[in-house]
């Protein structure tokens, strides 16, 4: 099946009670048994639920795996996957990663002996010095988040697997649309669907998918002796927003590469972050192994001041001001006093990330309308 059938199709049967084309939200706890141990395959919510298990089955064929799981939210599906490790066991994380995850490792695994050390990755060879003999993991997450570097996933998988260390991507910016870690070499994929995959910015939940079933029955355990899971109704949503992930991802990016060919010429923008820019220092890397360059854009100005920045940001209309990403309507937002706050402006300069970089999340309105609302705001 082709990708643009499996966001429809896969996973997904008519109710066979009922007939029903649309998967039910089984608003159940329970299951009824004939004797004891004796059921259809549901014994308890928490542990499988019938409208959660049509996700489950369709993120699994959308990212090409042989399990996925859903769990309330994208960084509830991450503390999953570092509850594979023990006391002692490293991760090696990239540097450029989304603010939550960072707390995560730092603020709450460290505290039970796992360690995390970020480094930079869009050179894959420079992270072999800071592996060592007790990385487990490697947490991988391309585009990053606001600069839009790009990490070569099939170079530092091929690195984790000489040393026998599982490789993890975040996946969330490009979607299953534009990118497929696991065909690239990658254990296990994480989304926050709470972004692209639902897309309609109604629903926080999050999804996991095991290239083996091995992984996907250990994921599975925790997954159940944790029970950080979505509800059925959250589930149905984010089914609902998956089917159209493909049609949404195609006109985002087709607006996000107008939008960035407009922009180039404007003469208070001081630089563009997009890597289907050829002057992007990975532009090469994500053309292979991405099937577009994404709907996400930062730019920075040349009057680099928050005040230069706030100006754009409170005078555009249709791009609303507000975190997340991924929906179908634009957003606008500005990472250095929003999502990177809490990093000390040293280190977040250092990084590459200035006072005035302006993050936009491109939806699917028409693109007249987006590029009159950013020209008037800029003006
Ligand atoms: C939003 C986000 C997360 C966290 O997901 P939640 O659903 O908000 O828990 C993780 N990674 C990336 C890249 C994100 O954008």
């Amino acid at each position: 099946m082709k990708f643009e059938t499996k966001t429809i199709h896969a996973g997904v049967h008519p109710d066979p009670s009922t007939g029903a084309i649309m998967t039910p939200i089984f608003q159940t706890s329970t299951y009824i048994q004939a004797s004891p141990g004796d059921h259809k395959g549901f014994e308890y919510s928490r542990t499988q639920n019938p409208t959660r298990k049509v996700l489950e089955d369709n993120i699994a064929a959308l990212e090409n795996g042989e399990r996925g799981l859903a769990f309330g939210s994208g960084l509830a599906a991450m503390d999953a996957v570092i509850k594979l490790l023990s006391p002692g066991d490293e991760v090696l994380s990239t540097n450029d990663l989304y603010g939550g995850s960072y707390r995560l490792l730092r603020k709450v695994f460290e505290k039970f002996g796992i360690r995390s050390t970020f480094v930079p990755m869009s050179n894959p060879e420079a992270i072999r010095p800071f592996i060592t003999s007790r990385t487990k993991l490697i947490w991988i997450e391309t585009p990053t988040n606001p600069l839009l570097n790009i990490i070569d996933i099939k170079a530092i998988c091929a690195i984790a697997k000489e040393q026998g260390i599982l490789t993890v991507v975040d996946n969330t910016f490009a979607s299953p649309y534009l990118q497929n870690p696991l065909d690239l070499g990658a254990d296990i994929v994480l989304h926050s669907a709470t972004k692209y995959i639902n897309g309609h910015s109604d629903v926080v939940l999050g999804l996991l998918v095991a290239k083996t079933e091995k992984l996907g029955e250990e994921l599975a355990f925790i997954q159940n002796s944790t029970g950080a899971v979505p509800g059925p109704m959250d589930s149905f949503l984010t089914i609902r927003g998956v089917k159209t992930l493909h049609i949404r991802m195609q006109r985002a990016c087709e607006n996000a590469a107008k939008i960035v060919a407009h922009l180039q010429s404007n003469p208070k923008i001081n630089k563009i972050y997009w890597p289907g820019l050829s002057t992007h220092p990975n532009h090469e890397i994500a053309a292979q192994q991405m099937r577009d360059f994404g709907a996400m854009i930062s730019f920075d100005l040349k009057d680099d001041t928050f005040e230069a920045a706030n100006a754009i940001i409170e005078n555009t209309h249709l791009f609303s001001l507000a975190e997340s990403l991924g929906g179908v309507e634009s957003l606008i937002g500005h990472p250095a006093s929003m999502t990177h706050a809490s990093i000390p402006r040293e280190e977040r300069l250092k990084a590459g990330l200035h006072d005035s970089l302006i993050r936009l999340s491109v939806g699917i309105e028409h693109i007249d309308d987006l590029i009159a609302d950013l020209d008037r705001a800029m003006a």
